[in-house]
């Protein structure tokens, strides 16, 4: 690993540990050459592989950025936007594959969302499906109902009015 701060070629590893429950490594180094110290921290990549067969790295944030996009207008926090993602990621990591298809990390978003905010979900679905009637939305709001029966409509939920 390259000093940052010297552009040195190498460093070495003085101390390294576990975080994030065994899924990342931080390692702290020096620079043999400065002195300075510096941290890494190594964690095994998570590839997506796009309809197009291109690969790319899982970013938490991209999953972010697609739910807010559902949850414009809803009473959805970025604290809850966070921890979805976070959902996200451990479901697709605890399925032990190095690459995951895009569209499985759409599956894992859709059951969290549907928790998190129904009308957010239907919007994510309607794009992530590919609803393409009127038809489509009603055999996913009557899914949702039958998902809801056990409590009454909006009883949790303050309803409001866009
Ligand atoms: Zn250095």
């Amino acid at each position: 690993m390259r000093c940052p701060f010297c552009h040195h070629a190498d460093s070495r590893v003085i101390d390294s540990r576990d975080v994030e429950d065994g899924k990342a490594t931080r390692r702290r180094r020096s620079c043999p050459e400065c002195g300075r110290r510096f941290t890494t921290v190594e964690e095994a990549v998570l590839a997506v592989v796009k309809r197009s067969g291109v690969t790319e790295p899982f970013i938490r944030d991209k999953v972010v950025n697609g739910v807010r996009r559902a949850c414009q207008g809803r009473p959805v926090g970025e604290d809850a936007l966070q921890h979805l993602a976070h959902r996200v990621e451990e479901s697709i990591r605890a399925g032990g594959a190095a690459e995951v298809p895009s569209h499985e990390v759409g599956l894992a978003i859709l059951g969290p969302l549907r928790e998190l905010d129904e009308v957010a979900y239907l919007r994510f679905a309607s794009v992530y499906r590919s609803f393409s009637s009127i038809d489509d939305f009603e055999k996913e709001i009557a899914d949702l109902r039958d998902a809801g029966a056990g409590q009454p409509p909006g009883a949790s939920k303050p309803s409001d009015t866009e």
